[in-house]
């Protein structure tokens, strides 16, 4: 279904649909947004529309191909979107639900959106956050 299997997946409610989640290194690894259209905008003479996008291009392009994760989005919103990749981050959501297994969709989730499932399980959270 989402061709190379991630371990952390999602529901990302910008992009409306299920992303794969990235640790900090991960997030630090992938390449400069606003820096590198600085640079394009610079060494090519674009403008900075252009700019972004094309480092929002490289930015998009490094996550689907590490994670296999492919995103539906538009030209337009190439930039925000390359931006907002940074959200796609396994300490902004919460435990796995114990019945179907996806990842809560915030550590403060008490209850799965996915399946229904109610959690009492604060512990878990505070243990997962050690
Ligand atoms: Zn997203
Ligand atoms: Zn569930």
């Amino acid at each position: 279904m989402y061709g190379k299997r991630y371990p952390d997946w999602g529901w990302c409610w910008r992009c409306n649909q299920e992303v794969a989640l990235l640790n900090a290194t991960q997030i630090s690894e992938m390449p400069e947004v606003i820096s590198e259209a600085k640079r394009i905008r610079k060494a090519e003479g674009t403008d900075l529309q252009q700019a972004m996008n094309a480092a929002g291009k490289a930015r998009i392009k490094h996550y689907e191909e590490t994670t296999g994760c492919k995103l539906n989005f538009g030209d337009e919103e190439v930039g925000a979107l390359a931006l907002h990749l940074v959200s796609h981050q396994t300490r902004n959501y919460g435990i796995p639900c114990t019945n179907c297994g996806k990842l809560l969709r915030s550590s403060k989730a008490s209850y799965c959106a996915d399946c229904g499932f109610e959690e009492s399980a604060q512990t878990f959270i505070q243990d997962r956050n050690k």
